[in-house]
């Protein structure tokens, strides 16, 4: 293997370190802990999940976490109405809504509901808006989206000028990851599934970042000696031998790309914890807005 593994738990702790100092910073000052609403509406197995793994991080800074769930069947209201009264309290310096939210509400809808200085996770279609922008900078960004840009970065990539190739288009990761590219001055191209002859386009990237939900997709002869990749895909692959029946695989094929590449995120352990760290990030920052407003 010759491929620097990019160790995003260490940068995701000192990211979380540097909260933490911050927030005891505020405390000493005599400001408020910053506050973390999330709304999770429904039974999803992995947004309780989520939103768990949440709550726990803010709690080991000392952010304050205030856990909403409604039922599964709950109305646009009734989530919207949540959504504003989260917006007034003043204890509450970022909204969380866990995506998604179940088929019958309207998600766009109650993401504009969030107030743009407490959208810690950047999907207000004004923060998204602003990221597309030239020389318009959105109040947050998303939080994968950074973290994969901040991992880049750590790992040396020079993105001025780079050939960056984006593999998805979602909202939530392939599009905001290729518009931080684009602001960050390298030549973006976005892959999806009508993509022609992907092989071809991912082997003229300096920098990969692949997030399409495809188990280990990305093979060694499509990439570029020495090129940089971060795998934000989390797939699970059968695997009788693992305790729980299965295992977890990125976008890309680990193994054997390792072998060209020139620096790799893992999976597991790869974007993931990265994305928790800026969603503290934000939040902080989100309180120091609050302090200025
Ligand atoms: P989506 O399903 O919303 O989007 C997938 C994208 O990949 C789409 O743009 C789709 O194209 C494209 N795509 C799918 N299959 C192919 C293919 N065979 N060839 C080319 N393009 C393809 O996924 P998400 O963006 O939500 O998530 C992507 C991955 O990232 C998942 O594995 C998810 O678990 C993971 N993830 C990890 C996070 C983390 O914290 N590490 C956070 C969020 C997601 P089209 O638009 O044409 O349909």
């Amino acid at each position: 293997m010759s491929a620097t593994i990019i160790d995003s738990k260490k940068i995701g702790q000192e990211i979380r370190d540097e909260v933490k100092t911050a927030v005891d910073k505020r405390l000493e000052r005599g400001l408020s802990a910053p506050g973390l609403a999330t709304v999770l509406v429904g039974e999803n197995p992995a947004s309780k999940v989520y939103v768990r793994n949440k709550q726990k991080a803010c709690a080991e800074v000392g952010i304050i976490s205030f856990g909403h769930h409604l039922p599964e069947d709950a109305t646009q209201e009734e989530v919207e109405a949540l959504v504003r009264q989260l917006n007034a309290d003043p204890a509450v310096n970022g909204i969380l809504v866990q995506l998604p939210l179940p088929r019958h509400l309207d998600e766009e809808k109650v993401l504009t509901a969030i107030d743009l200085n407490k959208d810690v996770d950047g999907f207000h279609p004004i923060n998204i808006g602003r990221l597309a922008q030239k020389g318009r900078e959105p109040v947050f960004v998303p939080c994968t989206p950074a973290g994969s840009i901040v991992l880049l970065e750590r790992a040396g990539a020079k993105l001025s000028g780079a050939n960056a190739v984006v593999l998805g288009r979602s909202n939530i990761v392939g599009m905001p990851v290729a518009l931080l590219l684009v602001k960050a001055n390298a030549t973006v191209t976005i892959c999806h599934s009508r993509t022609r002859d992907l092989p071809a386009v991912v082997r003229e990237a300096d920098v990969l970042v692949a997030a399409i939900g495809q188990p280990e997709f990305v093979k060694k002869d499509w990439v570029k000696p020495g090129a940089i990749i971060i795998d934000v895909g989390i797939n699970q692959v059968e695997d009788p031998s693992a305790q729980k029946g299965y295992r977890l695989v990125g976008d890309v094929a680990f193994d054997e790309v390792s072998e060209v590449a020139g620096a790799i995120t893992p999976v597991p352990g790869g974007v993931g914890p990265m994305t928790i760290a800026m969603l503290l990030k934000n939040t902080l920052r989100a309180a120091e807005l609050a302090d200025q407003a």
